[in-house]
């Protein structure tokens, strides 16, 4: 009887004491499964999160990024300069004047800096699917309004970077796009296969390799449309230049990208770019 006098005492006198210790114990398993899945600060900014968030990202680093700023915009392929000078009476920099933009308009929503490129990573490295909602709000307000267009569709991945993801970034972004938009959304171009690297290609065997990663699904859903090709970064506008090439060649009538965030590589349409885009046509 003695013996078990100080287990009774634990165990059936102090009620409190042991309620105390059960909740301690659930709600620190609550807060490593929170934390597992959101931690308490901000991703970005290390904001300490109040309440349940809904994204791992506080409220400030979630507003509207600021649209990319320049003294200058092409009006075909919208890249930044420093001076209108760079641009010729229409307003088109030297490689659009030059043939080498496949697409006809280029819409993007920021630069590929700061606290977009953070968002993006988060959503894209971090597999945040749910991050697609907020940044697909920022590239609904980068299109514009009196922009018509007969359908849309997602810049398609790798099948390999699909498998690891889970998910298609560009799609995900589309789907909110056309959640408030008139506009279909379908799949109107594939990747072939899983591309080669590019590094260490010569410029010919590029030129084979990426102008070879994309074929159109159903030629009928593109011959004389006017498309829309929606993409999360423009870093050279490479991948999306022979995208559109391909879209124009199975008789697309126009094609516009719109993208969430660019590269400001700010080169006056220098070389650097016009090497990148000259690679693919
Ligand atoms: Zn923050
Ligand atoms: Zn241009």
């Amino acid at each position: 009887m003695d013996a078990i006098t100080p287990l009774r005492k634990s165990f059936f006198t102090t009620p409190k004491g042991r309620f105390s210790a059960a909740h301690e114990i659930v709600t620190k398993a609550a807060e490593g499964v929170l934390a597992l899945t959101f931690p308490d600060d901000c991703r970005i900014c290390n904001t300490r999160l109040s309440g349940f968030p809904t994204y791992p990202v506080c409220p400030s680093c979630l507003a509207h990024p600021e649209p990319l700023s320049a003294d200058a915009f092409c009006v075909q392929c919208h890249a930044p300069f420093y001076s209108e000078s760079a641009l010729d009476l229409d307003g088109r920099c030297r490689l659009c004047r030059s043939g080498l933009t496949q697409f006809d308009a280029l819409y993007c929503v920021g630069a590929y800096e700061g606290r977009l490129r953070e968002l993006i990573h988060l959503f894209k490295y971090e597999s945040m699917e749910r991050l697609g909602k907020p940044l697909g709000a920022f590239l609904r307000a980068g299109l514009p309004r009196e922009a018509v267009f007969d359908v849309m569709t997602p810049m398609p991945i790798h099948p390999q970077r699909m498998r690891e993801r889970g998910f298609n970034q560009a799609e995900v972004l589309a789907k909110e796009v056309a959640k408030v938009s008139q506009v279909p959304l379908k799949t109107l171009v594939k990747r072939r296969r899983n591309t080669a690297k590019q590094a260490g290609l010569s410029g010919k065997q590029r030129r084979v390799n990426v102008n070879d990663a994309f074929v159109v699904t159903d030629p009928e859903l593109i011959r004389g449309k006017r498309i829309l090709l929606v993409d999360d970064v423009l870093t050279t506008g490479a991948s999306a230049n022979a995208c559109a090439l391909t879209l124009k060649r199975a008789g697309a009538s126009y094609v516009a990208i719109l993208a969430l965030a660019r590269a400001d590589r700010r080169i006056g349409g220098g070389p650097e770019t016009a090497i990148a885009l000259s690679q693919f046509v």
